[in-house]
């Protein structure tokens, strides 16, 4: 058993990304500056979009895209179950309705046939979630989406560096939302950003980022009339700044290593944990995806099992592993059962997946030895616990 905690998760902070911070709180601009825009501009040809627009949270991009799509009281929108509430909050600030639908059994990915049977004439976007790293349904989604008129606002927040038939995460929904928090695949500590092809919807979640304010500080700064300003619009204080953009810009390079690092940890895992029968791994991700191995989710086969969910969590952390659970549903939140009447019996799949899911840790910064630590720790757990 090793004698050193292993977190969850640990940011791998390199001497280019400390630098890159220090240079900009020396450039004396901290706030939305050339760094940013600069950010924006490498991120949107990154993943082949036509706009990128920074934000200062996953959350904030979510809020202003659904906003841009033109979401608001009396709309409905489609949101799966098994994710974070961030997806579903920023659709009830609008005054919108949320309406929740179960995922699939293999990727915990939204149903496409249960967002088929969830439209209504106020269906107004539907938002998938990429659970874990791996891409939505997006041919299933995009063409009922098409056929509805309903846009497609995609939770990129676990798949920064995945694809779908070779085309980026970033480029196959209307608007795709990327959150830069501490623990996803890229961070700037908090931030965000969408990606869009639309000049129209990008402008607008520009503005509706910064105030409604027509003339931005950057643009405004070095004119001699630079002291003015036009608020066009209620808008909300969105905008990333300088400091997480320098951050951000150092890590866009690597996208390609990120995803191998983490790939090569999840296929180790598969190996392993494949060979245990009260384990069912995510496997390989469907053929047509590139999967960014944001979380590696173990299922656990609880009949065959005296431990629970928890005590398997307890036992990996008295073995100085740490895990985590993603996601306990919407519907099982106080908040969302109470107000929209969600019923575990409605969402079967996320409700009963949800009882056996434990998150590994997985990211780059985990050596060699410490894969074979949570494989041998997990090992032990199994040999312990089988019936
Ligand atoms: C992290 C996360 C978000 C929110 O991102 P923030 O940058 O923390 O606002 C949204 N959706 C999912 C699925 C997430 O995991």
């Amino acid at each position: 058993m090793r004698d050193t905690f292993l977190p969850f998760h640990r940011a791998e902070v390199g001497d280019t990304e400390i630098e890159a911070v220090v240079s900009t709180l020396r450039s004396g601009w901290l706030t939305s500056g050339p760094r940013v825009r600069a950010f924006e501009e490498a991120f949107a040809r990154s993943v082949n979009a036509s706009h990128a627009v920074a934000t200062n949270s996953g959350t904030a991009a979510l809020h202003l895209a659904l906003e841009a799509a033109g979401v608001g009281p009396g709309d409905e929108v489609v949101v799966p179950a098994m994710t974070f509430t961030a997806t579903a909050a920023v659709v009830v600030h609008l005054g919108a309705t949320p309406v929740v639908i179960d995922v699939t059994a293999d990727t915990l990915c939204i149903d496409p046939e249960a967002f088929e049977a969830a439209i209504s004439p106020r269906t107004r976007a539907v938002m998938p979630v990429d659970y874990a790293g791996h891409v939505y349904d997006v041919d299933a989604i995009n063409d009922t989406a098409q056929r509805h008129g309903i846009a497609t606002i995609e939770d990129a927040a676990h798949s920064w560096s995945a694809a779908h038939r070779q085309r980026p995460v970033g480029s196959l929904a209307d608007v795709t939302c990327f959150s830069f928090y501490a623990t996803k695949p890229l961070f700037t500590g908090e931030g965000g950003m969408a990606t869009t092809d639309d000049a129209i919807v990008a402008d607008r979640i520009r503005l509706m980022g910064q105030h409604g304010l027509a003339r931005q500080a950057w643009d405004r700064s070095g004119s001699a009339d630079a002291w003015y300003y036009a608020v066009t619009a209620p808008g909300f204080k969105y905008n990333m700044p300088d400091i997480a953009a320098a951050l951000g810009m150092e890590q866009l390079p690597h996208a390609g290593a990120t995803r191998a690092a983490r790939e090569r940890i999840a296929l180790r895992y598969n190996e392993a944990f494949g060979a245990l029968e009260p384990l069912e791994t995510p496997g390989a991700p469907r053929p047509e995806v590139d999967h960014a191995w944001h979380l590696y989710v173990l299922r656990l086969r609880l009949e065959q099992l005296t431990a629970s969910r928890s005590d398997v969590i307890r036992s990996l952390r008295e073995k100085n592993i740490g895990t985590s659970v993603h996601f306990i549903p919407l519907h099982m939140h106080p908040y969302y059962r109470d107000t929209y009447g969600w019923k575990c019996e409605d969402l079967p799949v996320a409700s009963s997946e949800y009882e056996r899911l434990v998150s590994l840790p997985i990211y780059p910064a985990m050596t060699e030895e410490d894969v074979d630590d949570v494989i041998a720790a997990v090992t032990e757990m199994i040999a312990e616990t089988r019936r």
